[in-house]
């Protein structure tokens, strides 16, 4: 291909996005295709001629088109939004047409220096402590990362090492094995789950501690699982608290965590994977309160930012921790630059290194602060209006609504409640997976995508009420104003039809 056919083909695949995304809306949200569905409309062997690029994009609607579940549809309403926005869509492409791998500083001077400042810039538009910016004066900086899970791990390995270091100081007769083998991290039962894969990888025992009735790790659940475990001589070592957990968005208390932290000489990591978009509105940053105890910071602006994936955005109190736990010299890594700008490699698990911070500038310059503030808040408020209509009808409770998360479920038996998850999810007209609240089975809706509005949202409900009405008959009576006027207008029909039986 010369550049001229990659200048064809380009503006092609552009227009390609670009209609896909203006009529996403009317696809079925969730792929209708059964395992094993592609295998067959593709040929065993790769061609032995080079085909065509307009063969290659017509194949994408034939064959890849059928098989994509629509994240940026306005109907999806699962797990956590994955971002993406145009001026980010363009930043993957033109990181892909420089094509450089960042593994050090002088492999793409811009590469580093870019991540640098951008990452000042974010840590500023959340309000996170200054000692966390690249910018401050001590030992403390940020770094782009592929994913929280890969920076949970991360956080990990080097607290692990900081703990060896710091315990063989106090006893010089320990080795560094038998200090390993009595490591313990801690974090709550509802944390993601890859905080308890980070626990395997790192072969470090990961308690999972019961939470409060609001979902909340408290210090005290930490203090308690401390001591039982000081008292195995057990050694405390890493602790992952959630600023937003998966399944409803709680908020562990850092201001009692952060203190136990401190004195046990535990590292604490927090992961605001979703939720930590919302500190850069200032009415939100009271959830982050006892911030400053963490010795490290995460969150995703793939997820809830504009930016789409991977971008994980990390920050560290002391980076030399990192670079003391992934350090290791080659000859053709020596570079004269050392000290005036972070070799990213030694803050990481690979070497090579992606140009993330080039889609994160253009969201950043293009939406402007005032920009992402409105996204936000514009998606909590449409996750307001949900949990509004929810109250508003008998049939249903709220278990909890926190940020762009409701969850809820029917009164009465679990029973009910998976039934209309079955029957929602089999019409395929919106996208919401099951969730827990203590023991109840719930519905997580998320406000997801950047392309919901009020009327994606009022559409969700009434599939939510509507289903409702067929599981329960539709005696009910309805306190919310559209959903009586649509609930109304259906049992009529309902009944008119029952009538003409
Ligand atoms: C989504 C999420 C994760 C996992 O994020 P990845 O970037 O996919 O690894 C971890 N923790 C929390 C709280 C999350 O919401």
């Amino acid at each position: 291909m010369d550049s001229q056919q990659f200048r064809e083909f380009g503006k092609a695949a552009v227009d390609y996005i670009a209609d896909y995304l203006e009529t996403v809306e009317e696809r079925p949200v969730v792929a209708g295709v059964a395992p094993g569905y592609l295998e067959k409309l593709i040929p065993e062997e790769p061609p032995q001629a080079g085909e065509k690029w307009q063969e290659v994009l017509q194949d994408v609607d034939r064959i890849i088109m059928p098989g994509i579940t629509h994240w940026t549809s306005p109907h999806f309403h699962a797990f956590f939004p994955t971002a993406s926005s145009f001026p980010s869509i363009v930043g993957e492409m033109l990181s892909a047409g420089f094509g450089c791998v960042g593994l050090s500083w002088v492999a793409s001077p811009a590469y580093t220096e870019l991540e640098v400042v951008m990452m000042n810039w974010l840590g500023k538009l959340l309000g996170l402590p200054e000692e966390f910016l690249n910018c401050s004066e001590g030992p403390g900086g940020g770094v782009i990362q592929g994913s929280a899970s890969e920076t949970t791990f991360v956080a990990l390995l080097a607290a692990k090492e900081k703990t060896v270091r710091d315990i063989q100081k106090l006893h010089p007769e320990l080795s560094e094995a038998e200090i390993k083998g009595k490591l313990v991290a801690y974090s709550s039962n509802q944390s993601n789950s890859s905080v308890e894969k980070s626990g395997l990888l790192g072969s470090m025992p990961m308690r999972l501690l019961p939470v409060d009735e609001k979902g909340q790790l408290r210090g005290d659940a930490l203090e308690e699982a401390i001591r039982k475990d000081k008292e195995q001589g057990l050694i405390p070592c890493y602790v992952v608290a959630n600023l937003g957990t998966t399944p409803t968005c709680a908020f562990d208390k850092l201001e009692e965590l952060g203190p136990v932290c401190q004195r046990e000489n535990v590292w604490l990591h927090i992961d605001a994977a979703y939720a930590g978009s919302a500190f850069a509105c200032p009415e939100y940053r009271y959830l982050m309160k006892g911030v400053e105890y963490a010795d490290s910071f995460n969150f995703n602006p793939h997820k809830w930012m504009l930016v789409n994936f991977d971008c994980s955005a990390m920050w560290v109190r002391d980076a030399r921790h990192l670079v003391e736990a992934f350090n290791v010299e080659r000859i053709y890594l020596k570079d004269q630059h050392k000290g005036l700008a972070p070799e990213y490699r030694h803050w990481q698990i690979s070497l090579g290194r992606r140009f993330r911070a080039l889609k994160l500038w253009f969201v950043l310059r293009i939406y402007g602060v005032d920009g992402i503030q409105k996204h936000i808040r514009h998606q909590i408020s449409l996750a307001q209006r949900f949990e509004e209509l929810v109250r508003g009808d008998q049939r249903f409770e709220v278990c909890s609504s926190s940020m762009g998360l409701v969850c809820f479920k029917l009164k009465g038996d679990d029973a009910l409640t998976v039934k209309l998850l079955e029957r929602v999810q089999q019409r395929k007209k919106i996208y919401v997976i099951a969730g827990h609240f203590g023991e109840s089975h719930v519905i997580r809706f998320a406000v997801c995508s950047r392309l919901t509005e009020k009327r994606h949202v009022d559409y969700a409900w009434n599939e939510f009420a509507s289903q409702a009405d067929e599981i329960l008959g539709c005696k009910v009576e309805r306190k919310s104003d559209i959903s009586i006027e649509i609930s109304n207008a259906r049992c009529q029909k309902i009944n008119d039809i029952e009538k003409s039986k």
